[in-house]
């Protein structure tokens, strides 16, 4: 296949049908998708995204939140905040929708072998580094210590509460969660995800850090790994912005001299820093 006929293949969606839909929080579900025959392409790298399409009614991009070792299925989970995503989680098991990607880049998994994995996300920034936690409980021995650090807006906005509670329970691993309003019943942390930096048991000199969450959030938390000794060069970011083709030629997710869609959506911090710093873009 030439280049363009293989960019012209990468614009049409593969059909794909919705296995299951679980709800995790008051306005996210999880969905698994299948698309029949084709395990080949369910392969992906922690930290890519689908381009998913609702017929009818427009597409979007939403990272894939499974795990990589299952090829028979890929997972999404979605946060209903317009007419596509509230079209996504209206699904029902047997429904179809169109598949096209993976794409983009992945978090570092190569970089972070045999060393202190730190991953830090906030609400829906979970999904995308779910796969990346995945990674490294399938393949322990590959890494160092594990450490999340996962900060939601309130107990019921935490997702994946399941699992957290049993990644807590994995060796060689520290889970800490906290919500900015506890509310009664919670007797977890309370207050911003940089709070728990205090009791994070961080090596930072073998640390690689992955982040994911509202750009406030990733603003200070690269600012509180610097100050913990984490190197700009060993932190890595996942950027969100609006996007259509998804292969760099609407430029409608144009950030700075970078395209998220085939330039990221996960960056080096030290390719995107003067960027992040910059409010306004
Ligand atoms: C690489 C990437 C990965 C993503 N992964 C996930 C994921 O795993 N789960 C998930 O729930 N969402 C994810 N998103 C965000 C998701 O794509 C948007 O929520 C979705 O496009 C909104 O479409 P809509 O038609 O439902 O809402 P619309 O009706 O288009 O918009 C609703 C509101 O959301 C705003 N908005 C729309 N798109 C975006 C966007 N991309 N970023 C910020 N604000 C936006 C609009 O300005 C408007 O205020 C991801 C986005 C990107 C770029």
């Amino acid at each position: 296949m030439t280049a363009a006929a293989a960019q012209l293949d990468a614009m049409v969606p593969c059909p794909g049908v919705v296995r299951q839909v679980v709800k995790d929080t008051p306005d996210t579900f999880t969905l698994t998708v299948s698309r029949e025959n084709e395990r080949e392409q369910n392969a992906f790298q922690p930290g890519q995204f689908s381009m998913l399409w609702m017929f009818g009614v427009g597409e979007v991009p939403i990272s894939i939140s499974g795990d990589p070792a299952n090829r028979e299925q890929l997972t999404y989970t979605v946060r209903s905040v317009g007419k596509t995503t509230e079209a996504l989680v209206s699904h029902k098991p047997g429904m179809s929708i169109g598949i096209r990607g993976p794409f983009g880049t992945g978090w570092p998994i190569e970089a972070a072998r045999g060393r202190d994995v730190v991953i830090v996300a906030g609400g829906i920034g979970l999904a995308p580094l779910r796969p990346a936690i995945y990674e490294v409980l399938n393949n322990r021995d590959r890494y160092g210590r594990l450490v999340l650090l996962y900060g939601a807006r309130s107990p019921r906005e935490l997702l994946y509460r399941k699992e957290l509670a049993a990644w807590a329970r994995q060796p060689n691993t520290q889970v800490l969660v906290t919500v900015d309003y506890g509310g009664l019943g919670w007797h977890g942390n309370v207050g911003v995800v940089t709070t728990l930096f205090k009791s994070a048991r961080l090596q930072p000199a073998n640390s690689i850090a992955m982040i994911c969450g509202p750009e406030i959030m990733m603003r200070f938390v690269t600012r509180q790994l610097g100050e913990c000794g984490v190197t700009t060069e060993s932190t890595y970011l996942s950027m969100e912005r609006n996007m259509q083709c998804a292969l760099g030629f609407c430029g409608h997710c144009q950030y700075g001299p970078h395209f998220i869609c085939k330039d990221g959506p996960v960056f080096p911090y030290a390719k995107i820093r003067p960027l992040l710093e910059k409010h306004e873009l």
